[in-house]
């Protein structure tokens, strides 16, 4: 079970090994908590843009070969101008959800599925995004509730990405909000990653299933990350999403495992 904050964050982080799982057979469970009505996009916020967002969220689901995809219904917290926690946001937005209701809510889900896996992310958040934060919280719960024994922080191994960054800007111009320097604090670490999966063979699963989340690569004038990484030249792209990292907190740091089931040690 991949446990997400927003439709569009299963494309960017963990949608290889999503794919992959699939194709292995495993039974793929997509999990969000809120439908992203309050994502940056050329609709105004709000339940029109939600609904829009699970429509995409089904196609992306379906094009990875996921089984099962449910929404937590909780609302998108949104972001401030500054990054952080939005002032304005709805009644029951997930940040400020009991953390315990919520895992209950999810590890529901955990059982009925006896899942033997859960991906949150880790307790950054990645970028910092408040409901990305909450994920952490109420999956890492969740699945002490469930008794789900592997779980696995999603992230992104920061050193190659931020080197490629510097080095793609040479040649290619990112839109001026997009700053390279946020990603240097951001995600993980190599040394703290546990998990190396190659997913280079489901490249073009991964590309159609952000492809499939129109609403957030079209317009908006803030952090249009998902646009500028569908514009990112192929080569580079299959070099930068070839890979999708994992932390598991109960591995020894240094471990360094190629598929999320693998046992440790050997
Ligand atoms: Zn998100």
């Amino acid at each position: 079970m991949f446990f997400h904050a927003h439709p569009d964050d299963e494309a960017l982080l963990t949608a290889g090994t999503m794919a992959m799982l699939a194709a292995e057979g495993h039974r793929v469970v997509l999990v969000v908590a809120t439908a992203g009505e309050r994502g940056l996009a050329e609709m105004a916020p709000g339940d029109a843009l939600g609904e829009t967002r699970l429509k995409e969220l089904y196609e992306s689901a379906a094009l990875l070969g996921c089984a099962r995809v449910e929404c937590l219904g909780y609302g998108d917290s949104g972001l401030s101008p500054k990054g952080g926690v939005a002032d304005e946001r709805p009644d029951n937005a997930f940040i400020d959800a009991d953390t315990e209701a919520a895992a209950k809510a999810l590890a529901a889900i955990l059982q009925e599925e006896q899942a033997d896996l859960l991906a949150i992310y880790d307790p950054a958040g990645g970028y910092g995004h408040p409901d990305h934060v909450q994920v952490h919280r109420v999956g890492k719960r969740a699945a002490k509730i469930a008794g789900t024994e592997i779980v696995l922080e999603a992230t992104v191994n920061r050193d190659p990405l931020v080197r490629l960054l510097k080095l793609a800007g040479r040649f290619y111009r990112f839109p001026p909000e997009f700053d390279v320097r946020t990603f240097e604090s951001a995600y993980s670490s190599s040394e703290t990653i546990t998990h190396w999966v190659n997913v280079r063979k489901y490249t073009k699963q991964k590309r159609a299933s952000m492809a499939a989340h129109a609403s957030q690569a079209s317009g908006g004038d803030s952090d249009r990350t998902l646009a500028v990484m569908l514009k990112v030249p192929r080569p580079l792209y299959r070099f930068v999403f070839g890979t999708e990292w994992y932390v598991r907190r109960d591995l020894p740091p240094g471990t360094r495992l190629t598929h999320p089931f693998d046992r440790w040690p050997k």
